[in-house]
């Protein structure tokens, strides 16, 4: 079984060199992070490995400490290649193994990337380069040119693959790995992986190994997520409510449109907020402003798309909000990500409007290994409260304008027509906050119809998958149980029947996982067994 080897917790446990102990002194690294614990020794082992961990996390020397350790000086040739999405990563990781080799007599590393002379590139690569840290465009110049060859590689990196793959670069990344010797060890890392990476992974990589650190750590624990089943009309009113009730100082709207950000922008205004919009339309000064006011705290409400909100840095974000639920699931996560931070908790309200809606909802649970809980709405009286203490700020504030006297004689008028004073202000109370009440009670009925239809979906679903290997593979139900839990996120009890026959088995799983898993058996083997996984015909 393909399983991961128990980390150690010192570098000096991980049967190193003493020019490496040395550097990783020299840097500062006291112990390694979780994925440099896991992944390093299984590198060192020469297999194959796939790294998922989040941005920060020590990848670089995950896959650097091991490949320096690794290389081989035997002759001048190139011997470690590293492919990065960008120019400034490729900047980054090279100076970061620098600093790795520093005792490494003879080890030279090159950054390649465009954007500078390729002249220069050519003079140092001819000077002799062991490990070349590059972008995929300008690696595949080098090879065009012939001043860059590949044929003594043995150990291939490529280094935020998700990324890459989204820059477009594939057909640059499978030229270059077939430049490379069949003979070598691959590394992929990647923040996440969707399927693209998964093939890529299949078709360039042997027997690869996962190594990933715990989906509590890729998914921040610090953030409340859960969503609200509303109508488009109802979304405002929903935000200015949740921002009352839960007492929340500075925010992030997400939508998916310049037009909505504007639109929210302005709905929020009128509703006496201090909110301000960026998209992708407005000029950087236009943009700076904004940014600016919420720094000054002249707002405290950013509307913004994805694009236009990226590389964006705001501390202390008390929630976010989906006004739109994204597209991407990846963007989802990264949205969320701008709560939550540095020791602090942070709220994600994802509104959810019809069926669409619904299933991009169950994306966004898949790719991120969470569950998002309906949000919790008050309860009629709470809100009654709420209302209540709103209405009495509005009523000091109307009791001190001017030309009262007109609304005073309409009320002279009720009570010498034998109404009650009493009787005028419930029936007036009534009309006012009914209207809030009847709000309040569609958004929990709505609400309470989808968590029905969830939860059937959800837990009652199961199916069976079959897996095309069994008894006479020594396979055991504990194998296939070991491999899901150990894998997933899913926990044993969302695990049915197992039945192991001679040469092949059925495991009855959750519908709603059945595809992360069958994806799972693809990436690695059981008890040293390919397994094909796939929803079994009928019972
Ligand atoms: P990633 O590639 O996962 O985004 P990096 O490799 O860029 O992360 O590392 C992030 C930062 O953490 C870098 O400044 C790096 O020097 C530092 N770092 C990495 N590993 C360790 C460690 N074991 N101890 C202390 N600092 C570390
Ligand atoms: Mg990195």
């Amino acid at each position: 079984m393909n399983e991961i080897e128990t980390s150690v917790s010192a570098f000096a446990d991980m049967d190193l060199s003493e020019q490496l102990l040395d550097a990783l002194s020299d840097m500062g690294f006291s112990e390694p992070s979780p994925i440099q614990a896991e992944a390093i020794p299984v590198i060192l082992s020469g297999k194959d490995v796939i790294g998922q961990a989040q941005t920060g996390t020590g990848k670089t020397a995950a896959f650097g400490v091991p490949m320096i350790e690794l290389i081989s000086m035997e002759n001048k040739s190139v011997s470690g290649i590293v492919l990065c999405p960008t120019r400034e990563l490729a900047i980054q990781v090279s100076n970061e193994l620098k600093k790795i080799a520093k005792y490494k007599k003879g080890l030279h590393i090159l950054p390649v990337y465009g954007g500078e002379p390729i002249e220069r590139q050519i003079a140092a690569l001819k000077r002799g380069v062991k490990i070349v840290v590059g972008t995929p465009g300008r690696v595949i110049d080098h090879l065009n040119r012939g001043t860059l060859r590949l044929d003594k590689v043995h150990m291939v990196v490529l280094d935020e693959a998700d990324e890459m793959l989204n820059m477009g670069f594939r057909d640059d990344i499978e030229e270059i790995l077939k430049s490379v010797p069949d003979e070598r060890q691959t590394i992929l890392f990647s923040a996440t992986m969707p399927k693209p990476i998964l093939e890529l992974v299949h078709r360039y990589q042997r027997n690869p190994q996962m190594v990933k650190i715990t989906k509590a750590e890729l998914t921040n624990d610090a953030i409340e997520q859960s969503y609200f089943e509303v109508s488009e009309s109802s979304k405002i009113r929903l935000i200015t409510q949740l921002i009352r009730l839960n007492d929340l100082k500075l925010m992030l709207v997400f939508c998916n449109t310049k037009r909505k950000v504007e639109e929210v922008v302005e709905q929020l205004k009128l509703n006496g907020l201090k909110v301000d919009g960026i998209h992708g339309d407005l000029r950087q000064n236009q943009r700076n402003t904004v940014l600016s006011k919420l720094r000054n705290s002249e707002i405290n409400i950013l509307v913004a798309t994805d694009v236009a909100a990226r590389g964006i840095d705001v501390s202390n974000v008390d929630a976010v909000f989906n006004y739109d639920i994204p597209l991407d699931p990846e963007y989802y996560v990264h949205r969320i990500g701008r709560t939550g931070r540095a020791g602090k908790t942070g709220k994600a309200y994802s509104f959810v409007t019809g069926r669409n809606d619904r299933k991009l909802l169950m994306e966004i649970e898949k790719f991120s290994k969470t569950t998002i809980h309906p949000g919790t709405l008050p309860t009629k009286e709470e809100w009654l409260n709420l209302c209540k203490e709103n209405l009495k700020q509005k009523i000091q504030v109307a009791l001190q304008a001017r030309r009262n006297e007109l609304y005073s004689q309409v009320f002279q008028d009720f009570l010498s027509e034998g109404l009650s004073a009493e009787e005028v202000s419930t029936a007036l109370l009534r009309l006012i906050l009914k209207d809030e009440l009847d709000f309040i009670l569609t958004i929990k009925k709505a609400h309470r119809e989808i968590n029905d239809e969830y939860n059937t979906e959800h837990t009652e679903k199961t199916v069976r998958l079959f897996l095309n290997v069994g008894k006479k593979d020594k396979i055991s139900p504990k194998d296939i149980v070991g491999t899901i839990i150990k894998n997933t996120k899913i926990n044993f009890r969302q695990i049915g029947d197992i039945d192991v026959y001679d040469t092949f088995s059925f495991v009855e799983v959750p519908k709603k996982k059945s595809e992360e898993i069958m994806e799972l058996f693809k990436t690695l083997k059981v008890k040293g067994r390919k397994v094909n996984a796939e929803i079994a015909k009928s019972r």
